[in-house]
Formats: C-alpha cells, structure tokens, sequence
C-alpha cells in the first residue's frame, strides 16, 4: 500500500473545507459544508478550516466564520482569480502540507471534483466522491462517508483511515446551511505560496453564465416522469399557477423532452421543496435522492404497486393526463375566486 504524504499520527485535528468562489460569493455547497463541518468538528473537538483561493477574496472570510469556520486560510494571489485546476492544486499542496488536515471536503461541483481527483492522486490519498452523508468517529479520528452503489440497493460506508487527509466531495444540496452567526469571530491564516505564471494552464477567453433554472431553490417542485409522455407543457402551467419550477426524471431528460438542468436526482439536482408533486414517476432510488428531503411528497401514478407510493405522503392512483387539466382547473378558479 502507498504512503500517504503524511501519516493519520502526523496530521492535526483539523477539517478543511474547500471555499469555493461562484460570482464573487461563495458556491451553496460551500456552506453547506461548512455547516456541516461545524457540526461534526464542534462535537469532536476539531477545528474548522476553510481554505479560501482567489484574487482579492479576503472579504469573505468573515462570511466562512459565520458559517463555522474558525479559521480561514487565505491564498490571496493574482493568478488565482479564475479557476484553473493546475494553478489551484499546486497552491492547494503546499497549504496541506503546512497544515497537515485529517479531513479535507470539497463540493462535487465541476470544479470541486477536478480539484479533488488531483489532489487525491497528488496527495497519495482516498477520494470518496459524491458522498451522502459524511460521519465523523470522534475516538479513531476517522471519517465515514455515506456512499450508494448498484443503483441505490446498496448503501456503502467508506473509510481511508490510513491516509490523509481524508477526503470526500458532496453535492450540492445534500446538506443544510446553518443560519450564519454574524458575529462570529475566527483567525485568518495568510498562506505566503510559490506561483508563477508558468503553473496556470487555462486561460479564460470568454465567460457564458446560463441562464439557468436553480431547482434547489424552488419551494414547490412539479416532477415529470416517463409517463406523462413529454407533455411538459402542462407540468409548466401547473408550476406556473403555483409558483413553482418543473423537474424530470432521466428518460424524459433523455429523449429531450426537457433540459438536462431540470434533471433531479442522483446525477441530477438534489432539492429540498417544501412539495414534491411527481406525475409519472416510478420511483427508482436515483431519482428519489432528489425528492426525498421534500416536506411533503405527493405521487400520481396509474400503477398501485409503483415504488414512488413508498416514499410519498400522499399516493394518487390515477392517470397523469387526466388529473393534471383538471387540477389545473381547480387553481385556476381559485386564484380567480381569490383576485374577485
Ligand atoms: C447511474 C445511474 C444514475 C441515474 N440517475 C438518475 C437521476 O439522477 N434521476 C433519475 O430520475 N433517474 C436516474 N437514473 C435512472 C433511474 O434508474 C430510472 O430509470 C428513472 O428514474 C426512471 O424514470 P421514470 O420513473 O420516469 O420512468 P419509469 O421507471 O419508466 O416509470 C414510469 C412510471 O410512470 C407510470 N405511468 C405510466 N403512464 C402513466 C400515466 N398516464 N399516469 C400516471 N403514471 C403513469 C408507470 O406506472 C411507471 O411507474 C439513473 C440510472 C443510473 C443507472
């Protein structure tokens, strides 16, 4: 078995949380996991880091503090204004190094998972990707990582206590943010690094910011699946009536039917809605991690025995196309009851 760069004995009590930067302000998922970190750090008796990458970023370790940190590890650089996974894991190494972490947690965003796998690789180190939950054994000093596999029907708990840091990535979504406490002091660490020119790889020629649907956002979420046929349109009007955004399954993201951005669930987006409405949908497990911190889950499905009943609050055995216009009718006139 290869070494890591430094031993479970060498390393502090320490869980680094990768900060990273999305329109000049932190990524979701980076608070999340700071909420998260706080959570688990505060009951071992850990400490709280964030390691915060960019140029000119130092305004925002204030908001980590609120979020958990007790530290901020600043690498504060001209060269580190864009994301470019080479310049960001060379600078990243030398901060671990110095810092020794047990754990390190990064987002399982496009950038958070290109960083991870190098660092993991660079680091000599595990690399638990896309993790569901994450625990933290306070006596062995070791991380859990909660991961799924064969479709769902398996829930593995992974360990890499003898290499560190031990490192996960975690989607958007499947933690919560705390409330920031907005007096929360914490200690910024400024991390002097050697960085030229020659280390960055990437230029950014020309940035194009979709416009994109964020369906963790939406407090009512209108869930499409293969059996309401690619009718999309009705599933908009009903969100439309109540102020919420339409969502799929795989097969109709598939067969294009819908963009891939509303896909919900395991390769898709992981929401927490206050109503998850889901017509035509039998229930897999990869579409289910989406839904299933929903308030309130409500199925339609013409199959009683559909696995989506399992998990719903409400179960309606009944034929999408024919529930859907008529629910739409019943908001119509009650909005139009309301507005009289
Ligand atoms: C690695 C991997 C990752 C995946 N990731 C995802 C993911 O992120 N999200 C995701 O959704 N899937 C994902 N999948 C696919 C997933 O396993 C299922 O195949 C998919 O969720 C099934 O979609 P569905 O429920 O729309 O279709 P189906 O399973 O075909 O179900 C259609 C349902 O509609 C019902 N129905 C038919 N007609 C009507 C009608 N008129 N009215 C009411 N009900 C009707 C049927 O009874 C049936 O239950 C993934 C698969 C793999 C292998």
């Amino acid at each position: 078995m290869v070494a890591s760069l430094y031993a479970p004995s060498e390393a502090k009590k320490a869980l680094w949380v990768f900060l990273e930067i999305e329109g000049g302000d932190f990524a979701g998922v980076s608070i999340e996991l700071l909420s998260k970190g706080r959570d688990l750090a505060g009951k071992a008796g850990w400490t709280v880091c964030g390691l915060l990458l960019g140029n000119d970023v130092s305004d925002l370790a204030n908001q980590a503090y609120s979020y958990g940190a007790d530290e901020v590890w600043l690498i504060d650089h001209p060269l580190l204004g864009e994301f470019d996974v080479c310049g960001y894991s060379h600078v990243t190494m030398q901060a671990i190094k110095v810092g020794k972490p047990s754990v390190f947690l990064l987002g399982a965003t496009p950038n958070g998972r290109d960083l991870a796998g190098r660092l993991a690789v660079r680091l000599r180190t595990g690399l638990n990707a896309d993790c569901t939950d994450l625990i933290l054994d306070e006596d062995r000093g070791v991380l859990i990582s909660e991961v799924t596999g064969f479709g769902g029907g398996v829930i593995a708990l992974l360990e890499s206590a003898e290499h560190c840091p031990q490192m996960s990535t975690v989607r958007p979504g499947v933690f919560v943010a705390n409330e920031p406490e907005d007096n929360r002091q914490g200690e910024l660490v400024n991390m002097k690094v050697k960085l030229k020119k020659a280390d960055i790889r990437s230029t950014v020629v020309e940035r194009h910011v979709g416009e994109g649907v964020d369906l963790t956002q939406a407090p009512v979420l209108i869930c499409g699946g293969r059996g309401i046929d690619g009718d999309f349109e009705i599933l908009r009007e009903l969100a439309a009536l109540v102020d919420g955004e339409v969502g799929a399954t795989r097969p109709p993201v598939d067969e294009g039917h819908i963009e891939r951005e509303r896909q919900v669930g395991q390769t898709g987006v992981v929401c927490r809605p206050k109503v998850a409405l889901n017509f035509g949908i039998s229930g897999a497990f990869h579409f289910i991690v989406g839904i299933q911190d929903a308030e309130t889950i409500i199925a339609i499905n013409t199959d009683p025995e559909a696995p989506i009943f399992e998990h719903a609050d409400y179960c309606i055995v009944e034929n999408a196309h024919k529930i859907l216009p008529e629910l739409i009718k019943v908001l119509r006139r009650e909005r139009e009851s309301i507005h009289a």
